[in-house]
């Protein structure tokens, strides 16, 4: 064992920057869920919290109050995920706007995935924004807006060639992004080799790791394929058989995310964005075993 290595993660890591993903909730449970899972998260003073935006804007109202109540109630900074399905641009301008009088001031800006399917063909609005390189244009236009976008570590899945991803990754910062958030992935050489391509095109705005905490095996699993996430076969035989072992999958989730963080933040990862799934047991127990507190 390296011992310099494991001292890393022994320290309190006051430079380490961490951020949550919620989702906007649906019903009087799941939003005392959700604010439960927000105030015990809250004290570890992430440096944004975001909230997603459903598909076609079906959570339009909800993401906006949702961001707004963060921002006035826990004065952490807090982003408002956007994106362009199913909108003409007036429409989605309309939005941003709303979000700037609410006080929010920073966009997770999307593309969106197509109504019939993530895998589907998008088809833009007739008078849409066509893709994250339009809407992150067009948010400029509207203010000064603090912007970050997705990249994807093993290449979204209607990128005809890692160029491609790579060359639409750079024309949304180009454009005005500040960050951009990966999308999940599990075995972190895809992140190392996918940073190898930024660092060779150029780019030199952070790429976050977004972690996803593996909650429910099956579930995750199902949602990772229709993203293009890969399954590796070892994650897989980790998780085998414990559909019925709640207990042990969440114990054998926690390593999991452990060895994950750890190894990005033993390598130099100074951010990450952890998708919370408006859960704060297993996020909070990474965040301590990195040494925020
Ligand atoms: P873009 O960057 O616009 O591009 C997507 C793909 O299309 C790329 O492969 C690109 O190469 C290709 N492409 C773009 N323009 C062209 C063109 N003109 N011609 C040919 N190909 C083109 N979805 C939601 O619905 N709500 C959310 O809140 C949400 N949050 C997310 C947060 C993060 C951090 C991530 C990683 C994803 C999120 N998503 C969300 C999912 C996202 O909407 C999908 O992954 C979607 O398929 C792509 O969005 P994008 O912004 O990356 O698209």
């Amino acid at each position: 064992m390296n011992k310099n290595i494991s001292h890393i993660t022994r320290k309190n890591n006051l430079d380490l920057k961490i951020s949550f993903e919620f989702f906007p909730p649906k019903s009087d449970a799941a939003e005392e869920r959700f604010w439960n899972s927000l105030h015990r998260l809250a004290p570890l003073n992430p440096s944004f919290v975001s909230v997603t935006y459903g598909a076609g804007g079906s959570t339009r109202e909800r993401t906006l109050r949702m961001v707004s109540k963060i921002t006035k109630d826990t004065g952490i900074f807090a982003a408002a995920h956007l994106t362009c399905v199913g909108a003409s641009k007036v429409e989605v301008d309309e939005v941003v706007k709303g979000y700037a009088l609410a006080g929010v001031n920073r966009i997770v800006a999307l593309r969106g995935d197509s109504p019939d399917g993530i895998g589907e063909k998008f088809i833009p609005h007739p008078d849409g924004y066509k893709n994250a390189i339009e809407l992150v244009t067009g948010i400029q236009k509207l203010g000064d807006f603090d912007i970050s976008v997705a990249a994807y570590p093993e290449k979204h899945p209607q990128s005809p060639t890692w160029n491609d991803d790579i060359d639409n990754l750079k024309r949304k910062i180009d454009a005005g992004a500040n960050r951009a958030i990966t999308q999940m992935f599990f075995d972190n050489d895809d992140y190392w080799r996918f940073m190898e391509k930024v660092e060779k095109a150029g780019i030199t705005t952070p790429i976050i790791p977004g972690i996803q905490p593996i909650h429910n095996f099956t579930q995750i699993s199902n949602f990772a394929k229709r993203c293009g996430t890969s399954i590796p076969t070892w994650l897989e035989a980790r998780f085998a058989g414990l559909e019925d072992d709640p207990e042990t999958h969440s114990l054998v989730a926690a390593a999991v995310a452990a060895e994950q963080v750890t190894e990005l933040v033993e390598n130099g990862v100074r951010e990450l964005h952890f998708y919370t799934m408006n859960r704060s047991n297993l996020v909070l127990a990474l965040a301590r075993l990195l040494g925020q507190r």
